[in-house]
């Protein structure tokens, strides 16, 4: 082989062993891509197992005892999820007449108790 023909080759190596090394690099990505959808689906099963549980606890039926702790941190979160939202939706739903202090619905244009002319939401809160 002459000087030509050696530098060719050391080129084609190189090339070569650079695309098997991203062909490698491929697989492995779509090993891992394999993976974590595996992983996924498991973590989806035990959610469904633990769902059923709950429904079982709900509704007043018998559970293991070791899951029976759990199984009481979610009702109780779930009754703070209740009280948040019943606080969200009774600051949202409702706006207080400047003229008498009533609840009013936040579309409301006068107030049912006495009567005043509400501010609309874009006017700087002046009542007309
Ligand atoms: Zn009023």
């Amino acid at each position: 082989m002459n000087e030509f023909d050696n530098a060719v080759k050391k080129i084609t190596d190189l090339f070569y062993s650079a695309a098997r090394k991203s062909g490698e690099l491929l697989e492995n990505t779509k090993t891992s891509y394999n993976i974590s959808v595996e992983k996924d689906k498991i973590g989806k099963l035990q959610s469904q197992i633990g769902q059923k549980f709950w429904q079982i606890y709900k509704d007043g039926g018998e559970v293991p005892d070791f899951i029976l702790s759990d199984l009481e941190a979610i009702k109780l979160i779930s009754e703070n999820i209740e009280a948040l939202e019943k606080n969200l939706s009774e600051n949202r739903l409702f706006k207080v007449c400047l003229a008498c202090g009533a609840k009013l619905e936040l579309e409301s244009v006068y107030c049912p108790k006495c009567g005043e002319r509400q501010a609309k939401p874009d006017d700087g809160g002046q009542a007309e």
